[in-house]
């Protein structure tokens, strides 16, 4: 028999065990909460539904439930742990330093990824087979762009509405994708570092010229630029999705690849990318070969404005002409707490205006493929947000994170806003670009 979950109050009662314990999900990080609330009104999912099961509180006394063997992890369990957007909002909130990330991620392993059983297995296989193949990868994307060119796109009028909303969430593939013209790119001037850089998996393909951007800002900031060519996808999705044992070898094939290059750092432009890389000690913890080197690999990931902002801009910058507000990736400024560097760097910018938006901190509902598994929840927290960036005046907004720039161009093509969006490094690079380009008409 399955206890209710559905209506559950605080405090919730204690039970006799009446199924199977799950070792999977009796984890150290529950006993660190006390129970005292704090996080509840920075949890998104509270926000809009306002009940305890939707709260991180709530969320942990399931967890620890199940994990007891008081409730089933069945659907009702899944539905309240996947309705969380991992956003880790509540890390932030919580005075008692829970890890809400690693008891959601646990849950995760245990439940699977979200959605009918359909969905999941396309997940499953997506995980397991595209992911860790960038390869596929790349196929997949030239089939999306002939679809795209095609006049099939006329054909998803017709689809289902659910169906329809997923189609528009597809960003424009470019012509183009990013291949680095050589594995190691010398600094420009004098060299300060060497560094290593994450190509991706979506970034080099969707976001090309922005991989293209921050290789150009680091090396004008004297870096040399490795680009290894053994790297491949980080595993962020698979984490979060409970597909541990893939992003395992996914983790483990990245630190060889980025250990043998011998770099100082190794940059990240994708904010949930970094915090997962940041966190393989976790991922492999007691890997008798690994757990050494993932310590090692993690203390060298740096967000690239983390970086830059540490080791001093150099150069002359020219203007951006720009009103803009700034949206924290979730996993930016909860998972890495990298909050002041970005503004720093766009401070640096003249001629750019930052406005600060209220609650920028707050999740724009993107969260990996929540946007695709919890539309209803991901519309409101978008369009929410899509009212703060209004609220604001600003003509762009930078969100250095790709979800995030995909889902706030969604929502600025919702709200007929004409909102830009940029990553950082993209403005970045255009200061650059603008003060060499005031250097050629002043020699000229
Ligand atoms: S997770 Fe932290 S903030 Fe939330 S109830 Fe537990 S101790 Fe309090
Ligand atoms: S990760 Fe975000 S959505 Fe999930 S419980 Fe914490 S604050 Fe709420």
């Amino acid at each position: 028999m399955e206890t209710s979950v559905s209506s559950m109050h605080l405090p919730l009662q204690r039970t006799e065990p009446h199924g199977p314990v799950v070792p999977g999900l009796q984890i150290p990080e529950l006993d660190q909460c006390v129970h005292c609330g704090l996080c509840l009104t920075q949890c998104p999912t509270y926000r809009v539904t306002r009940l305890e099961t939707e709260s991180p509180r709530g969320r942990i006394h399931l967890v620890r439930a199940a994990g007891e063997g008081r409730i089933s992890t069945g659907e009702r369990f899944a539905e309240h742990l996947n309705l969380c957007l991992m956003c880790r909002a509540c890390e932030t909130a919580c005075p008692s330093g829970v890890k809400y990330g690693r008891i959601a991620e646990a849950a995760r392993e245990v439940i699977g990824p979200p959605g009918s059983a359909l969905s999941r297995a396309v997940a499953r296989l997506a995980f397991t087979q595209l992911f860790p193949r960038l390869g596929r990868m790349r196929v997949l994307l030239r089939l999306l762009r002939f679809y795209q060119r095609s006049g099939l796109r006329a054909v998803a009028r017709v689809l289902p509405r659910r169906l329809r909303e997923m189609e528009a969430l597809l960003p424009p593939v470019p012509a183009r994708f990013f291949t680095p013209e050589a594995e190691v790119l010398p600094a420009i001037g004098t060299r300060r570092a060497r560094v290593g850089l994450l190509n991706g998996c979506i970034m080099p393909l969707l976001f090309g010229d922005i991989n293209a951007a921050t290789v150009r800002v680091l090396r004008r900031n004297g870096c040399e630029v490795v680009i290894p060519k053994g790297q491949g996808c980080c595993g962020a999705l698979n984490v979060h999705n409970g597909e541990t044992t893939a992003a395992k070898a996914m983790a483990k094939r990245n630190i060889d690849a980025f250990l043998a290059a011998g770099v100082d750092a190794v940059i990240v432009n994708a904010a949930g990318c970094g915090a997962t890389m940041k966190e393989y000690d976790h991922l492999l913890r007691g890997d008798p070969e690994y757990t050494e080197k993932a310590a090692r690999f993690s203390a060298l990931c740096r967000d690239a404005s983390e970086f830059l902002a540490d080791l001093g801009l150099t150069g002359p910058l020219g203007p951006v002409d720009m009103t803009v507000t700034y949206q924290d990736p979730c996993h930016l400024a909860h998972g890495q707490k990298v909050r002041a560097q970005p503004r720093q760097l766009l401070a640096a910018i003249p001629g750019l205006t930052l406005i600060e938006m209220e609650a920028s901190d707050r999740c724009c509902g993107s969260a990996g493929i929540y946007n695709v598994t919890h539309p209803e929840m991901s519309r409101t927290l978008l369009d929410e947000k899509m009212t703060s960036i209004g609220r604001t005046g600003a003509e762009a907004v930078v969100a250095p994170n790709p979800g995030c720039m995909l889902q706030l161009r969604y929502g600025a093509q919702r709200a007929k806003a004409g909102t830009a969006v940029y990553h950082l490094m993209d403005l970045l690079d255009q200061a650059y670009q603008a003060a060499e380009d005031d250097a050629g008409r002043a020699r000229a």
